[in-house]
């Protein structure tokens, strides 16, 4: 591989089995001889998990449900590798202290594992915005700590990354976060009240897991990569914004106070951002397709509408308000959104729990990851409570 030191690096993914965690595997797999996998974990996917730890010839496989330990073992038989299982031992896999740890755990799950592998240092490639969105201080803070190496994967985020000038962050006025618009961006709201799931979930350029792809078609997506982005480069909430961008090739800008206007682009594939953050400081080959400006013809931008997409507004305010809010707003978010992918409530429902249960829930701002996690809980039990009165 080109342009990566040749010491060997140890690499532990969490959400081994999920879509960033596949695309992470892609890249270790096409570069044996500069990784060496120490753990991979995941929440149910038993095959999946035993499959990509033979294939990657991991030391440790870890799932989340304890109940399927017995399976999980079953299929590593005589495979060598050890199997684990439990919240806590995705935990303690964190903890183990890879060179390099991806945390693409999907939802506020997350919190724990990456705070783990934070805490004890190493570089940590975040693609779990719930986690950050809830714990944003605490998190920066134990990565302040511990020394670690916080890397934004989220594609606007590493765009982000990559154009602005860290050692002086006063000569930047502005960020501008992209947004592909989702399924969704020129329905009418009386369109979008009867979509079902599986449309939600089809993104017109990105290949995701379902939650954050129901994300992008309501538009939270954006409003937590707002909160994301202001926990991850220090400049008041004001100086984010965003804008639709169709074609998801330019990621992300950074305006500078001179008028310059810094952006990352390239093709919408997750392995390109997930390949910063595995080679960085250096660069390293992958297999994307190279972008073709001429072929694209036009890249075309326009205004968010905060009515049609609500969730966007409500994740704003939820930054300007800060304490428990951005943590309450991921939780009810979590909740609606699970209950939609299960044929629950309706695609416009979503934002108007998260609304709900903002409104009814304002408890001071947490201080620790156990007072997030108890504004977490209690957030989800109204919004449960709230998703209820949607499902008659
Ligand atoms: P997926 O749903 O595809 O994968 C989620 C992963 O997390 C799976 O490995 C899953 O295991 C595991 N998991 C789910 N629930 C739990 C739990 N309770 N405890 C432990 N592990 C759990 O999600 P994505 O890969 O799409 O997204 C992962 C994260 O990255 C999200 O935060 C998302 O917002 C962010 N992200 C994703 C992008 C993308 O392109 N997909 C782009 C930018 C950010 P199992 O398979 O066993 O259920
Ligand atoms: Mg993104």
């Amino acid at each position: 591989m080109d342009g990566l030191n040749s010491a060997k690096r140890s690499v532990t993914i969490l959400g081994a089995t999920g879509s960033v965690g596949k695309s992470t595997l892609d890249l270790i797999g096409r570069n044996r001889d500069r990784f060496d996998v120490l753990a991979l974990t995941a929440h149910s996917d038993v095959r999946g998990l035993a499959g990509a730890a033979m294939r990657a010839d991991a030391a440790l496989a870890v799932i989340g449900d304890e109940r399927l330990l017995p399976q999980l073992k079953d299929a590593l038989s005589g495979s060598g590798i050890e199997a684990a299982a439990g919240e806590a031992a995705i935990v303690e896999a964190a903890e183990e202290g890879a060179d390099w740890t991806m945390a693409a755990i999907v939802g506020c799950a997350g919190l724990r594992p990456v705070m783990a592998a934070l805490r004890r240092g190493g570089t940590v490639a975040l693609a779990n915005k719930e986690a950050l969105v809830s714990a944003g201080e605490i998190m920066t803070r134990a990565a302040e700590e511990s020394g670690a190496t916080l890397l934004p994967v989220d594609s606007e985020h590493n765009a982000i990354f990559q154009c602005f000038d860290r050692a002086r962050p006063g000569s930047v006025r502005r960020i501008t976060l992209t947004a592909s618009g989702g399924p969704f961006r020129d329905r009418s709201r009386e369109e979008m009240n009867g979509v079902t799931p599986a449309e939600a979930v089809a993104h017109p350029n990105w290949a995701m897991g379902a939650k954050i792809s129901v994300d992008s078609a309501t538009l939270m997506n954006k409003g937590l990569e707002l909160i994301e982005a202001y926990h991850l480069f220090p400049l008041g909430p004001e100086a984010f914004d965003v804008v639709v961008h169709p074609q998801s090739v330019i990621h992300s800008m950074v305006e500078y106070v001179d008028g310059s206007v810094l952006a990352q682009l390239g093709s919408p594939d997750m392995r390109i951002p997930i390949a910063y953050t595995l080679a960085y400081p250096e660069r390293m080959e992958t297999p994307c397709e190279r972008l073709d400006l001429v072929r694209i013809g036009s890249l075309d931008f326009r205004e968010p509408d905060l009515e049609r997409f609500p969730a966007l507004g409500l994740a704003r305010a939820a930054l300007r308000e800060g304490g428990a809010k951005p943590a309450i707003l991921n939780a009810a978010n979590e909740v609606a959104v699970a209950s939609f992918l299960d044929s629950g409530v309706a695609f416009l429902d979503i934002a108007e729990i998260a609304r709900e249960t903002l409104a009814c829930y304002d408890p001071p701002a947490p201080a620790s990851i156990d007072e997030v996690l108890e504004v977490d809980q209690e957030a989800r039990r109204r919004a449960r409570d709230i998703t209820r009165t949607y499902l008659n």
